[in-house]
């Protein structure tokens, strides 16, 4: 079975739903994902509440970080 993350799920259910993950993630913690959608790996949150998202690229697989706000989740 294939896990998806709520930026690429085909279905109306995501396995991995960002948004409530980064709502319940407490400052300097992360998530790791495995999504087998799209290259996310994990949400960050650092000490002053921001989020970053981990994609691995395909050429590279160190993760990325990507600065992101809730509404990009
Ligand atoms: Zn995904």
């Amino acid at each position: 079975m294939s896990d998806y993350c709520s930026q690429c799920t085909p279905y109306e259910k995501a396995d991995y739903n960002l948004v409530k993950m980064a709502l319940e993630l407490k400052r300097g913690y992360s998530f790791s994902l495995l999504c087998e959608g799209c290259n996310n790996r994990a949400i960050y949150k650092d000490e002053t509440g921001r989020l970053y998202l981990y994609r691995a690229e395909k050429d590279n697989p160190d993760l990325q970080p990507l600065e992101v706000s809730l509404d990009e989740l």
